[in-house]
């Protein structure tokens, strides 16, 4: 079986602040023959997240840091060219760790072999059925627990994450508030169910507007961005409301420590509980988290949106657009 042509992109070196094109290059890389116990694999979709900044730090974290001048990783969904491994056959689809590559050759153990008929296209395992789906089901359910009749409030609302957990904390019969960056996403939240939505880049007063949309006051925050917005949840906050720490996407290029947000206190007085995690902690739940996903996913109960860009070699800009609100749910590159 001969090697298979791929383009890679690779870091060109560590960014300070916002990334940029010139931190990435693109560069030719063959995916080689399979040795014995080792899988070829066609890429088909790759996943660009949020968590990849962080990676572009040289600095210990729950995930090693990308090096320079070696190609950038994450999810990915492809399918076997050529396999030298027991239980993996041409056509399979696989999920694994290895995007930003056109094809990879490597150990089987990596890949993931996925169901050809679960009633998705592939590209939602990197989305609604995948990370990002366990991220807000978990997130929401294990660590806000949030029971009928209270108020959600959600940021980054229109992202990956946070329109799945708009849903999900629909399902479970609460009040929502999301906020997000613009009108069209505000208008397909809506479209969703969410009972009230805030443009946070026109809302002018974040926590007036907040207060207005949550007038008894918010019981879960799931935080999918911190600064200003943790500052207007906690002002907002009910006694003994439960704070979700998922992200902080608005200090993820900060060259500059950030001040925390000036009412902290609330913390004391209103008994909250703030609690982060990272979602590989979910993992025991994922069974339960595939069959209630793919459930309401059947019920109509939870929808999806993607922004596809096409081709590796746009696999940067898609990154990039994520830190400008470039995406309305899951952003993605077509491989082929
Ligand atoms: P996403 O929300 O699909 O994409 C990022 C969105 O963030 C953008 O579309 C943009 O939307 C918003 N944004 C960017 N910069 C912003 C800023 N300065 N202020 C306010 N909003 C900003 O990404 P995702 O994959 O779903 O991730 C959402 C969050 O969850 C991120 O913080 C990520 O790090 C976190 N996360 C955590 C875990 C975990 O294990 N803890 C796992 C996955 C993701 P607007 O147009 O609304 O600005």
């Amino acid at each position: 079986m001969p090697a298979f042509p791929s383009r890679e992109v690779r870091l060109a070196s560590r960014p300070v602040g916002m990334p940029a094109p010139e931190h990435f290059e693109l560069a030719d890389a063959a995916a080689r023959e399979p040795a014995t116990g080792e899988v070829q694999v066609r890429n088909l979709w790759m996943s660009v997240d949020p968590y990849m900044r962080g990676r572009m730090y040289d600095r210990p974290s729950y995930v090693p840091p990308f090096q320079v001048g070696e190609a950038l990783q994450g999810g990915a969904i492809g399918e076997v060219v050529a396999s030298a491994a027991e239980g993996f056959a041409p056509g399979d689809l696989v999920s694994h760790m290895l995007g930003w590559r056109e094809a990879v050759t490597a150990p089987a153990a990596i890949f993931e072999k996925l169901p050809r008929d679960a009633g998705v296209p592939a590209q939602a395992f990197l989305g609604v059925l995948g990370m990002p789906g366990m991220t807000g089901y978990g997130g929401l359910l294990e660590i806000g627990e949030p029971k009928e009749g209270e108020t959600v409030f959600v940021s980054g609302a229109a992202g990956a994450v946070g329109s799945l957990v708009c849903q999900i904390a629909k399902i479970k019969g609460c009040r929502v508030v999301a906020s997000c960056g613009s009108d069209a996403k505000a208008e397909w939240l809506k479209s969703r169910g969410v009972d009230a939505v805030i443009n946070y880049r026109t809302a002018g007063d974040l926590t007036a507007a907040l207060r207005a949309a949550a007038p008894k006051g918010v019981d879960v925050y799931f935080d999918n961005v911190g600064g200003d917005h943790l500052e207007a949840a906690l002002e907002c906050a009910r006694p003994f409301a439960r704070f979700v720490e998922c992200g902080m996407i608005s200090q993820y290029n900060n060259t500059e420590p950030t001040p925390g947000p000036s009412n902290l206190t609330y913390i004391v007085g209103k008994s909250l509980r703030i609690q982060g995690f990272i979602v590989t902690q979910f993992a025991p739940l994922r069974d339960r988290f595939i069959a209630d996903m793919a459930g309401w996913i059947r019920e109509g109960k939870v929808a999806w949106e993607e922004t596809v860009l096409e081709g590796v070699d746009k696999a940067p800009e898609a990154f990039l657009g994520l830190f400008k609100g470039g995406n309305t749910g899951k952003m993605l590159v077509r491989l082929a």
